[in-house]
């Protein structure tokens, strides 16, 4: 029997297919082809099994028959195009189906390849080339877009990030009230003149700083035997002449 060596050449490392077929038969006669041409194998008598194995063993192919019991070949292809683990592994289908209509529905579910039973274990290995082929180019390529699409949403991330900061800081800093009262939120301390040991009469407080959240508060004093002005700051205590 005549095998295609290319698969080694190709890829360096001897690719794994996974094998999804409730029939034992079919499966080993697959199974010892593709493993003429340097294939590794794996193989899946089920749906459940296949995702399994895919997840896991990140095969470089899978090749599923339609009919499975419980998740069908149809419903297999759907689940692993929708698990990042599994999107770009190629799918080849092989069906007893011919139906048109099964065809597109493999397709649709994201089959790269259809295949129509009885199917020579030649062509299967003809088709496998070619998925593998196409699927190197376009996992690259998708490779490269997807890198590119992460960096753009990285960039426009903390370009929104740092709006809505800026938006929220120049909101905070409007609803800011600076003012000058006698009625503080926190209350001035009574305080003695460090010059003279008197007592500091209070004046009024102001409340500024850069915002709402980081609101600060000045009280100032005078000295009762007009040693001069005092001002207390509540977030350090200390007391300073002014
Ligand atoms: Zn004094």
């Amino acid at each position: 029997m005549e095998t295609m060596p290319l698969l080694t050449a190709r890829t360096q490392h001897r690719p794994l297919a996974l094998i999804v077929d409730r029939d034992g038969d079919t499966r080993k006669m697959y199974a010892e082809y593709l493993a003429l041409s340097k294939c590794l194998i794996e193989e899946a008598e089920d749906g459940r099994e296949a995702l399994a194995k895919a997840i896991t063993r990140q095969p470089d192919v899978i090749v599923t028959e339609t009919r499975l019991p419980g998740i069908d070949g149809f419903e297999l292809c759907t689940l692993l195009r929708r698990d990042d683990a599994t999107r770009t592994i190629p799918i080849v289908v092989v069906t007893g189906d011919a139906f048109e209509t099964d065809v597109r529905r493999a397709q649709e579910a994201g089959a790269d390849a259809v295949l129509i039973k009885p199917c020579l274990p030649e062509m299967l290995l003809k088709e496998i080339h070619r998925v593998l082929d196409l699927s190197a180019a376009l996992r690259e390529r998708a490779r490269v877009t997807r890198e590119k699409l992460h960096t753009q949403l990285a960039r426009s991330e903390t370009l929104l990030q740092r709006t809505r900061e800026n938006i929220r800081r120049t909101m905070l800093i409007r609803a800011h009230d600076r003012r000058d009262t006698t009625a503080p939120p926190l209350a001035p301390p009574a305080l003695v003149c460090p010059a003279c040991d008197q007592a500091l009469r209070y004046q009024r407080s102001h409340i500024g700083g850069v915002s709402e959240r980081h609101s600060e508060q000045w009280d100032y004093y005078e000295c009762s035997t007009a040693c001069g002005t005092y001002q207390y700051r509540q977030r350090t205590r200390k007391l300073r002449k002014v």
